[in-house]
């Protein structure tokens, strides 16, 4: 089978095409706990290449999982078959208030580019160095600045792609597709979707009011609906000022119950960081200090200051208006997950798997005490940081590996939470391995048979990446990596 694949490939294929064992073990892993070797990858050069590479796997009903950076947390771009690395799909073309970009443009790159002639992408995760813009739309990636400008799916105006019969198609241009897209929302019944700012599960089929949002449907779907070849991105002025506060709690709770308070004014950013990321800082904090918020304002200056100052129930210990200022404090933020890992011994390092819940603001105290009820009944114990502005708290499990048999009845226990207070079970990082058998829970049934349909309708023989999103399978254990 793998040969018969390689003499179809390789003669085909203007790029690259690789069989042997260092490659298939190089991408067998991403930033996730989890593994799974393919058989071939392929580096395509050009359009041509992906539409033949797709063409061919559906000759050989094998998988083919679109790649990255790699730098996914719940091993989204892991297959079993061909994996198509789009590192040659590096482009940008600005225009003024838009860009666009080859999905294997490194956003750290792209985010340069922008700032010469004073211009933004606004999602910015964390990892925003290093990621691939195909990544971020793949995942309906997110960060800081969210809180004001939305997800990857509120910042696109139009997405080319290649679908699993191998048809290029641009939405929301192609009428025929996009008229179809529309019908699928209408089905769909919306008091399941959860009700939060931020959702990277399922497809998001929610946010298309319009053929002109058809292209929406891609975002966020983890390659599992098309391949994405090129990209328009929203782009946005500089804010000519921000300003930053760091503000000091003495408990979780005082923290996120404020957070709902300081919401109401609108910041451009609100992050939260617990005592691990704290211990990093050079600064000297209070000892009774338990967490940080982070909160930015990028207009109304003086004005959004005197009123933080009036709500604000913790104690702020900076403020800052220096750009240089601003982005070193906003560092220590980015670099949470390091410190985690960092203070955690390798051996007691649980696996992601409930890592990127959110729920409603006003729900925020109850996700922490969910969190605390898990840890009592499991004996584990937590890190949290993340973008609590949007109600996305990103948790660390620690606990003896070899006692975390659990893992599965930990999420199943926290997803049932997280969705009877409306949440979603991930709000930025995707359904991958991790979560895609918890997407019937968290949408119904009813909304999962039009993802089903929507699934046939762009890949009727399921090649593209199966098993994440739509699944009869239960992957949350079975690929963990030397688990
Ligand atoms: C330290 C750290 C911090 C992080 N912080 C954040 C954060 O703040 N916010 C956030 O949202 N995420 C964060 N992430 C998660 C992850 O890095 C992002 O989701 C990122 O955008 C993934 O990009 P990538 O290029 O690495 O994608 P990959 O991991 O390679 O792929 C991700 C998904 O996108 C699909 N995909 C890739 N290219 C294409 C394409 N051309 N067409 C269609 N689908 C495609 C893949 O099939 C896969 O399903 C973090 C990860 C790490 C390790």
């Amino acid at each position: 089978m793998n040969k018969s694949i390689l003499k179809s490939l390789q003669p085909t294929i203007k790029g690259d095409v690789f069989s042997q064992k260092e490659f298939r073990e190089f991408y067998s892993v991403d930033a996730s706990s989890y593994q799974i070797i393919p058989k071939v990858i392929v580096i395509p050069k050009n359009e041509k290449d992906v539409i033949n590479a797709v063409r061919i796997a559906n000759k050989f009903k094998t998988s083919i999982t679109v790649r990255g950076a790699g730098t996914g947390l719940v091993g989204s771009a892991l297959n079993k078959g061909i994996i198509l690395d789009m590192k040659n799909f590096v482009s940008c073309k600005l225009a003024k208030d838009s860009v666009i970009v080859g999905p294997g443009t490194i956003k750290g790159k792209l985010d340069r580019k922008l700032e010469e002639c004073q211009k933004f992408f606004p999602p910015n995760p964390s990892i925003g160095s290093f990621c691939s813009v195909g990544g971020m739309l793949g995942n309906n990636s997110s960060g800081s600045r969210s809180l004001k400008y939305g997800s990857v799916i509120d910042n696109v105006l139009e997405i080319t792609f290649v679908d699993g019969n191998g048809n290029k198609i641009t939405l929301p241009k192609n009428k025929r597709v996009a008229e179809k897209i529309l019908g699928f929302t209408k089905k769909i019944d919306k008091c399941g979707f959860p009700n939060v700012t931020k959702n990277s599960s399922g497809y998001r089929i929610d946010k298309v009011k319009s053929i002109n949002d058809a292209h929406k449907v891609i975002i966020g779907s983890e390659g599992t609906l098309g391949i994405v070849l090129s990209a328009k991105l929203k782009i946005r002025n500089n804010p000519k000022k921000r300003i930053l506060f760091v503000i000091e709690y003495k408990s979780i709770m005082d923290a996120s119950k404020n957070c709902i308070e300081i919401n109401k004014t609108e910041p451009s950013a609100m992050e939260f960081v617990d005592r691990t990321t704290l211990n990093q800082i050079k600064f000297k904090f209070n000892k009774k200090t338990k967490c940080l918020l982070f909160v930015e304002y990028d207009e109304n200056i003086s004005f959004n200051e005197k009123k933080l100052k009036i709500i604000s129930t913790g104690n702020i210990i900076k403020i800052f208006k220096k750009k240089a200022e601003i982005s070193q404090w906003w560092k220590y933020r980015d670099l949470s997950l390091y410190y985690s890992l960092k203070s955690i011994k390798k051996e007691k390092r649980v696996p992601h798997v409930i890592e990127d819940a959110a729920v409603p603001l006003e729900s925020l105290p109850k996700l922490f005490t969910i969190l605390n009820k898990i840890n009592k009944k499991y004996k584990t114990k937590s890190i949290a940081y993340g973008h609590i502005g949007n109600g996305n708290i990103h948790f660390r499990l620690v606990s003896d590996r070899k006692k975390i048999v659990a893992i599965k009845n930990i999420a199943t226990q926290y997803f049932e939470e997280i969705i009877k207070l409306g949440g979603t079970i991930t709000a930025e990082h995707g359904d991958g391995l991790a979560r895609s058998e918890f997407v019937r829970r968290q949408y119904g049934a009813k909304n999962y048979e039009v993802f089903k349909e929507i699934k046939k309708f762009f890949d009727p023989e399921d090649i593209l990446n199966p098993d994440k999103i739509i699944t009869k399978k239960s992957t949350i254990i079975e690929n963990l990596e030397k688990f």
